[in-house]
Order: C-alpha cells, then sequence, then structure tokens
C-alpha cells in the first residue's frame, strides 16, 4: 500500500486500485488504511458520509454499517492493536532517554503523581515545580494531608488559584485515609469515585503509579493523536474524545504504561506542540500522518462554538383590503435578499416601543397597531422571538416605490418565497385573506 499527497489530498492504492480522499475524508481513509490491506475485515464507514461508502465499495472493503458511535470504537482499537504499535515502542524509547527530570518523576508513589497532577491541571509545570516541593515537604503523605487543617492546605495552595482543586485534595485525602485505609485504590473506577478526580487523573494515576494500561486524555493528548491519525474531527466533541480515548488505550505497551502516558505528556508539553509543531525532532515523525501529509499545522480540528444571540423583533403585518405589505431583507444580514414582513429588532415587546422603532428605521409610522401573536425561530447563530403585530399605516404613501416593498395579494405570496422563518405570520395573514 502507497500513500501519496497532493495539495492535502490523500490516495491510497495498491497494484490494481487506487483511490483519492479529500481532506475531510482523511479520517476514515485513515481507518481503512490502517487494516489490513485492501480486505480488511474492519474498515469503518462513517453513516453520515455516504458518498465514501460508494467509494470504498469500489474499493473492495467491506463495509461495516455504524449507526453509534459505541460501535465504532471497538472496530477502532481492533484495528489499533493489530498494528505493530511502532509509534508507542517509540515514543516510550525516547521518553526513559530523554525526559525533563521533574521532582513527581523520580517516584512512583500515587500519592506523589497525584499531587502533581492535580497541580498541573491549568498552571505551567515552571510554577508548579516550588509549590509541589513545599507541599510535599509539609504533608509527604496522604495520612499527613488528611490530618492537617483545610485552612494550612489553603495556605500552602495560595497563589496557584482553583481553590476548589485543594479542598478536594484534602476531602479525597480523609476519603483515602477512612475508606481505604490510607491505601491509594489502584483501579480506575476506584480512583474516579475519589473528590477532584476525573477520568483524566484517575488513568494518570492508575497507569504511572500501578501500571494498569489506563488511557489518560488531556488536551495534550488529544492534540498529538489527532496528528499521529490526522484526524479531522472537531477535539471539542464527545465523540473525538471518546475515540482518541480508544486509540490512546489501544497503543497503551502492556509493559510501560506509565512511559507511555508521561511520554505522551512530554510529548505534547515540548514537541508536538500548538501551532508549530517541532517535527523535526519529534521521534514519532516517521509515524505520524498529519506530518506525511503536512497538515500537521491544520490539526487538531477545534470548532468554537458558536455564540447565539437572542433578539426580540417585531413583527408587522400592514394590511391594505386583500393584500399584505412584505419588504425585502438587505443583502449582507440574515435572510438577505428575501422578502419577509417587515420588522425591526426590539428590546421591548411593547406595541409603542416597536412603533417607534419601526418609524425610526424606514421612516413608516405604524398605527392602531394590535399584538397577533409570538413566534420563535432559531438560526445557527440567532434566535428570533418574534411578536407579531397587526397595524394600519398613518399615511401609505410613506412606502417607498423601490423595489424593496411590496404590496402582495394572495396570488403574489404563493409565488414569492416567504422563509420559513415567518411562517407563523404567514399563517395569520392566510387567515385573514380567507375571511375576505
Ligand atoms: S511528527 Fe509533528 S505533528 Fe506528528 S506527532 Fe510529531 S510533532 Fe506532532
Amino acid at each position: 500500500m502507497l500513500w501519496d499527497t497532493s495539495e492535502g489530498d490523500l490516495e491510497i492504492k495498491n497494484a490494481e486500485k487506487s483511490f483519492v480522499f479529500r481532506p475531510i475524508e482523511t479520517t476514515l481513509a485513515a481507518c481503512i488504511a490502517q487494516t489490513e490491506g485492501f480486505s480488511s475485515d474492519a474498515a469503518v464507514l462513517l453513516t453520515d458520509s455516504p458518498s465514501l461508502s460508494a467509494e470504498a465499495a469500489a474499493l473492495d472493503i467491506r463495509i461495516q454499517s455504524i449507526s453509534r458511535t459505541d460501535d465504532i470504537l471497538p472496530l477502532l482499537m481492533n484495528d489499533a492493536r493489530q498494528e505493530s504499535n511502532a509509534w508507542s515502542r517509540s515514543l516510550v524509547r525516547w521518553y526513559l532517554a530523554d525526559h525533563r527530570d521533574l521532582p513527581w518523576r523520580r517516584t512512583k508513589s500515587p500519592y506523589a503523581v497525584w499531587v502533581s497532577e492535580i497541580m498541573l491541571q491549568q498552571t505551567r509545570v515552571e510554577a508548579v515545580v516550588g509549590y509541589y516541593n513545599r507541599f510535599m515537604t509539609r504533608f509527604p503523605s496522604v495520612q499527613s494531608l488528611a490530618e492537617a487543617d483545610i485552612e494550612e492546605v489553603l495556605k500552602y495552595w495560595e497563589g496557584l488559584g482553583y481553590y476548589s482543586r485543594a479542598r478536594n485534595l484534602h476531602k479525597a485525602a480523609r476519603c483515602i485515609v477512612e475508606k481505604y485505609d490510607g491505601r491509594f485504590p489502584e483501579t480506575v473506577d476506584a480512583l474516579l469515585k475519589l473528590p477532584g478526580i476525573g477520568a483524566y487523573t484517575a488513568g494518570a494515576i492508575a497507569s504511572i503509579a500501578f501500571d494498569v494500561p489506563a488511557p489518560a486524555v488531556d488536551g495534550n493528548v488529544l492534540r498529538v493523536l489527532s496528528r499521529l491519525y490526522a484526524l479531522w474531527d472537531d477535539i471539542m466533541t464527545e465523540y473525538t474524545r471518546k475515540r482518541i480515548t480508544a486509540l490512546t488505550e489501544a497503543n497503551i505497551p502492556l509493559q510501560q504504561p506509565g512511559a507511555y502516558t508521561q511520554g505522551l505528556m512530554e510529548l505534547g508539553a515540548l514537541v508536538c506542540i500548538p501551532g508549530h509543531p517541532r517535527c523535526d525532532v519529534c521521534p514519532l515523525s516517521a509515524d505520524c500522518k498529519a506530518h506525511m501529509l503536512n497538515i500537521e499545522e491544520q490539526l487538531p480540528v477545534r470548532i468554537p462554538k458558536t455564540k447565539i444571540r437572542e433578539q426580540r423583533r417585531a413583527v408587522y403585518l400592514f394590511f391594505d383590503e386583500d393584500k399584505v405589505l412584505l419588504h425585502r431583507r438587505p443583502e449582507g444580514t440574515v435572510l438577505g435578499g428575501l422578502f419577509e414582513f417587515p420588522g425591526v429588532d426590539i428590546d421591548e415587546c411593547s406595541s409603542q416601543d416597536a412603533d417607534q422603532r419601526f418609524f425610526e428605521e424606514y421612516d413608516i409610522r405604524p398605527d392602531h397597531t394590535v399584538r397577533r401573536g409570538e413566534a420563535v425561530h432559531r438560526f445557527t447563530h440567532i434566535h428570533w422571538h418574534m411578536t407579531i403585530f397587526s397595524s394600519d399605516l398613518s399615511d401609505a404613501s410613506c412606502v417607498p416605490e423601490n423595489g424593496d416593498w411590496l404590496w402582495a395579494d394572495r396570488e403574489v405570496l404563493d409565488r414569492i418565497m416567504i422563509p420559513t422563518a415567518f411562517k407563523s405570520a404567514m399563517k395569520l395573514v392566510k387567515q385573514r385573506f380567507s375571511c375576505i
């Protein structure tokens, strides 16, 4: 099997067949390519990509139609397990030969691993070292921490911020002493029950201190694995986190889970850094698909959540016998260029406020305004909370004759596309027309 790239496309080919995947599809392509040749048992199909289904069929790849994320993960894990784990071996070798000498790395004590991991959350390594040394000198064991007064613990935390971390540390220490007789629980499930310990910390403690092959996935690992596997999935989603957790777990070398966990952390902190990764000194460059495709700086994909604006809006139905007034929305706005029942953004939904805003906007003064109903329409970035009014025009001659305003009768309304945002308003108009 050969990999070839041009302008971000990915080509997979053997002696008889070849296929080019567009960049957005390289995730699937990578999954397919991970399998043994083109006749794999475990090619993965993402069901929301129907075109790929036919394409994969053309490659004689056995397709499994998968509708739930949970179905995909075991396949991915099998794929990864069948691989030689070349990159994880390189990672462990590199870590063992070349890691930074940090105080918490000189021991496998679960207490030390735990304290350091909690301190390192949202805090740089350089800032943590001094705090860690002072903390461990004063509270050298889980017993000493459990016996301490919370005020003193907080004092030793002062300056690190996020004080709930210190409170949870103290609570969890008491819990370990009371429930486990001072011995750290060794399983991920038990660790997860302790205050302040989430999946990442549990995985880190279990793998580093107890050699449990448990994945520890934080932002660094999401970035590294996204690049290693050239994943175009948005790392902000639960699906991607699960997928990367599965890949991380599948590649854990059973002999060295702790070095593997720490190796990923170290690589993410020093080499596979955000923005411009240092691929020239990376021990995984030979196995890194993003590097092969020259897309490492485009990954990981992080789609910011769009902030939704809640906007009140007054929508007017101006009737003139058997006609209703329409207005063409300005280009460059929501529904730009389409006809609407004219309206304005408002702060208050009183008719007085709305009438005044409408007059300021269009130089047309509504008269005898009556509230007819409410409607909500959700666009991607904005939610319109509409109050629908019917109104007369104080002076019909104020309506500009410039093509942006139109008196529409029933027939015209049937011909013109009115966006579904105005479905409720349209219903009111039709009711009125049916009474004429
Ligand atoms: S080769 Fe580059 S992108 Fe790939 S893992 Fe290494 S540093 Fe990251």
